[in-house]
């Protein structure tokens, strides 16, 4: 086992006042109940179609906790707390369920001032896209599918991967290396193409572009292996996030509805045992490829850590990058940092009734699972503990 413990909430919370910290405290105890994050799930864009005034409780709660801001500039102080911890923030445009034109060129738009600010500031060391925020979801999956597009869809097609392509360029113009995230398995096909085609032109010296990984998926390990035999004859560089997958039981629930076999893991181990395989594969092959670990798990963060030990990576090779959600995880990203290894955190921000997807996965992510006490609600009751026992 390497040396790193991720006990130390005292250098987890450093940045944390007292007040945020008990903040921080009630919102996790509130989405500790599973039936509080049920209703919520339910009742908030609900609440918000109605136009009821729950923006300013969302803001100063579940939003606070999770998101940077509503824009680039409300995420400043957020932005400089991390970097003080030695932290790269990976500034994320969350904006989903929107479907025009206009929205996907102003997402665009957006994308690429973000990576005009992270050419300028090390704080930022990558950004990111989530394809659906840029082209229609409906158009992906009818390509997954391999069915043709009809009328205008072609079009539109032609111009989302001209944005992409934007994007990707602009990226590699200003070398900064960006993350295209991963989403559902019945669009993620033509997205795992798009991502090929953009690595193919763009890592030919060094990973700009990274593609996803759900690890929940049985098939990754297999496409992870052809993915490095292709970049080993074509020449080119890989840039891999692994995570495990944010949409395990929408995939089941689909694949149930539709009378399909369902394409993730059916336990928890399965997915754990593929995300460390994964794990393994890109650092046996770290000479092409850039990895970054995405992910809040103790143990594949530990296994992360030995396998760089052993093939005597250092922990400041640009190569390997740790990398948690904002809000959470901070007993992992602030140790790992002040032991020198790279780490960022996704940093969401956007308008607040725009990322109440992003903040319901959030919320289910952190309930307690079988009347257990969820981990975040540990770590902050500890801290609050550690610090009054300091004061006495
Ligand atoms: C930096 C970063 C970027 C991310 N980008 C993406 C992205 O592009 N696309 C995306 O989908 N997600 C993304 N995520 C979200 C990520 O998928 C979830 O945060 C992640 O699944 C939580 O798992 P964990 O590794 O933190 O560990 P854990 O908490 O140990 O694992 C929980 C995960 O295990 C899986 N799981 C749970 N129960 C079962 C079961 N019974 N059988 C099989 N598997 C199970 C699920 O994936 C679940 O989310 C990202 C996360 C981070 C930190």
């Amino acid at each position: 086992m390497d040396e790193i413990t991720f006990d130390d909430t005292g250098k987890a919370f450093n940045s944390k006042s007292n007040k945020e910290l008990k903040e921080a405290y009630f919102l996790f105890r509130l989405i500790n109940n599973p039936l509080m994050v049920k209703a919520g799930k339910m009742l908030t864009p609900i609440m918000l179609a109605m136009r009821l005034p729950i923006k300013t409780i969302l803001k100063n709660t579940v939003f606070k906790q999770f998101c940077g801001g509503e824009s680039i500039d409300e995420c400043n102080k957020v932005l400089e707390n991390l970097d003080k911890a030695g932290i790269g923030s990976i500034l994320d445009y969350s904006i989903e369920g929107k479907n025009r034109e206009e929205d996907f060129n102003k997402t665009r738009d957006e994308i690429l001032r973000i990576i005009s600010l992270a050419a300028k500031n090390p704080a930022i060391p990558y950004t990111s896209v989530k394809l659906t925020g840029i082209m229609k979801g409906s158009i992906l999956e009818k390509l997954s599918a391999k069915k043709t597009l009809k009328g205008d869809e072609k079009e539109l097609h032609k111009r989302a991967i001209e944005r992409l392509d934007q994007i990707c360029h602009f990226a590699w113009e200003n070398k900064v290396p960006i993350y295209i995230d991963a989403e559902e398995s019945w669009i993620q096909d033509c997205v795992d193409e798009l991502c090929e085609d953009m690595m193919k032109k763009y890592n030919s010296e060094k990973a700009i572009v990274s593609t996803t990984l759900q690890m929940y998926r049985h098939d990754r390990i297999y496409y992870l292996n052809n993915l490095i035999g292709k970049a080993r004859s074509e020449k080119f560089f890989l840039g891999i996030k692994l995570v495990r997958g944010a949409y395990w039981e929408k995939e089941n629930l689909r694949a149930m509805e539709q009378g399909y076999n369902s394409p993730v893991h059916i336990t928890k181990k399965n997915t754990d045992s593929d995300f460390n395989k994964a794990v393994s594969l890109c650092i046996d092959n770290i000479d092409i490829v850039s990895l970054c670990a995405g992910t809040h798990n103790e143990k594949s963060t530990h296994f992360l850590l030995k396998k760089m030990k052993e093939k005597g990576i250092s922990p400041g090779n640009t190569n390997v990058y740790f990398s948690q959600l904002y809000g959470m995880s901070d007993h992992i990203s602030f140790n790992l940092a002040s032991a020198g290894y790279n780490v960022t955190k996704y940093l969401p921000y956007g308008p607040v009734q725009s990322v109440v997807p992003y903040l319901i996965r959030r919320a289910e992510e952190n309930t307690a699972i079988a009347g257990q006490m969820g981990r975040e609600l540990q770590l902050l009751i500890n801290e609050i503990k550690r610090r009054k026992k300091n004061k006495e």
